[in-house]
């Protein structure tokens, strides 16, 4: 079909987010984006397609995940909680091959994450990469955020390394930055991340307070991860690691232009009990992602998302990876969320739609169906007849029909006009 053509969309929901949802509803693409919206009787000419007994979304968006694990078949042992786990990860990357032949699994494991989020009906993602391919990511697939992650307790001070200024440069506009997490990164290297965050403008994320062991370490320098450290020769446990606490990063991320909080479940605990509040301060500039089922593996328990909500922080889903988790689908991820309590159905939606744009800092072009912004959406089909669409869209027998990005069909197909 030729991207010029007019192309009206026809659906018994569309659920643009921000406003109300629409029943008997259409809308109308040109040259990839979304150019008029409404119900029942379509204005204008060019062809029409009627999707039927569907729901219409924006495209998902997947704010937290880190696709060069998507190659795995299922999720790594969480026995040991957050400490025994970063072991696995540690184990696994230094089992990996080097040169070209990792640099031939890193592409084809991005391309597979690509694509099974394509299929889960994500638009947009939050990637954290700590190696970005030769030629950037792949350009036919979801809007990225790639967020080029680093760590390190030994970097005293200085210029950003070499290694990342050269990522940054291969991802252009789509690029952020990450500092990994509160003992993984010394304050000289945080500060040079943020610092560059800062000058070029990009937005920034970090894990921070996933576990009780984190806070143990970055207060007072003990528990399982100085083991874990000493063991892996990353500091020297009769030294006092040269790290910060969630509370202190929290106010140093505020300085970029936008960021998130990844996880955060522990925010506000002993012995760094002003975090939640800080974070709350700064809720214009900096979000919060939340990984439900990783959380729930890692730690055994759902993030308590009911306190983020009642800070009026934006609260955002992401699956992390497939380290922690069976899939990339945050649809899931919000079943799980709904089906527990945790958070309404309405919630959830925005969750996975606007505010986990606004957390990666793309607001302006995914997270809605609204005129003026590029087609990018999903068809969901439920199993059966329904009447509420928020109900029909959390069903777990709901499938992901079709996903468009910017009017093009990159997973499932329409019916034919
Ligand atoms: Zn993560």
């Amino acid at each position: 079909m030729s991207r010029a053509e007019p192309l009206h969309l026809r659906a018994r929901w569309i659920v643009p987010v921000g406003r109300p949802a629409i029943e008997d509803g259409w809308l109308r693409i040109e040259r990839g984006r979304i150019v008029a919206l409404g119900r029942r009787n379509i204005a204008g000419s060019g062809r029409t397609i009627d999707l039927g007994s569907v729901v219409v979304l924006p495209g998902l968006v997947n704010a937290h995940t880190h696709l060069e694990f998507s190659d795995l078949e299922r999720p790594l042992d969480a026995e040991g909680g957050l400490p025994g786990w970063i072991a696995r990860v540690v184990a696994l990357r230094r089992a990996r091959p080097t040169g070209l032949e990792e640099a031939a699994r890193l592409a084809a494991s991005l391309r597979a994450g690509l694509a099974e989020s394509l299929r889960a009906g994500v638009t947009t993602i939050g990637e954290i990469a700590t190696a970005v391919p030769r030629g950037g990511y792949p350009p036919v697939g979801p809007r990225l955020r790639v967020y080029r992650e680093a760590l390190g307790l030994s970097f005293r001070g200085g210029v950003l390394p070499g290694v990342v200024a050269r990522d940054l440069d291969r991802l252009r506009g789509s690029a952020g930055i990450s500092p990994h997490a509160p003992m993984t990164v010394s304050k000289a290297l945080g500060r040079a991340l943020l610092r560059d965050a800062a000058k070029r403008g990009l937005p920034v994320t970090m894990h921070l307070a996933e576990s009780l062991a984190e806070l143990a370490y970055v207060t007072g320098g003990g528990g399982p991860f100085r083991d874990l450290f000493a063991t892996l020769g990353a500091w020297p446990a009769d030294r006092p690691p040269p790290v910060l606490p969630p509370s202190e990063w929290i106010g140093r991320l505020a300085r970029a232009r936008r960021g998130s909080v990844v996880h955060g479940t522990f925010l506000g605990e002993p012995p760094d009990p002003t975090a939640l509040d800080r974070l709350a301060r700064h809720r214009n500039r900096l979000g919060l992602v939340v990984c439900p089922r990783t959380t729930r593996l890692l730690s055994g328990r759902l993030p308590p998302v009911e306190r983020f909500l009642a800070a009026g922080i934006r609260v955002a889903i992401g699956t992390d990876s497939r380290a922690s988790n069976p899939d990339l689908s945050v649809l899931a991820e919000a079943r799980e969320l709904v089906g527990s309590g945790v958070t309404s159905p309405g919630e959830a939606l925005r969750m996975m739609t606007s505010d986990a744009a606004w957390n990666v800092a793309h607001e302006s072009l995914a997270g809605s169906i609204a005129v003026g912004r590029p087609a990018d959406l999903v068809v969901l089909a439920p199993s059966g007849p329904f009447s509420d669409p928020l109900d029909a869209i959390l069903h777990p027998d709901t499938r992901v029909a079709a996903t468009l990005r910017a009017g093009r069909v990159l997973h499932g197909e329409l019916p034919r006009a």
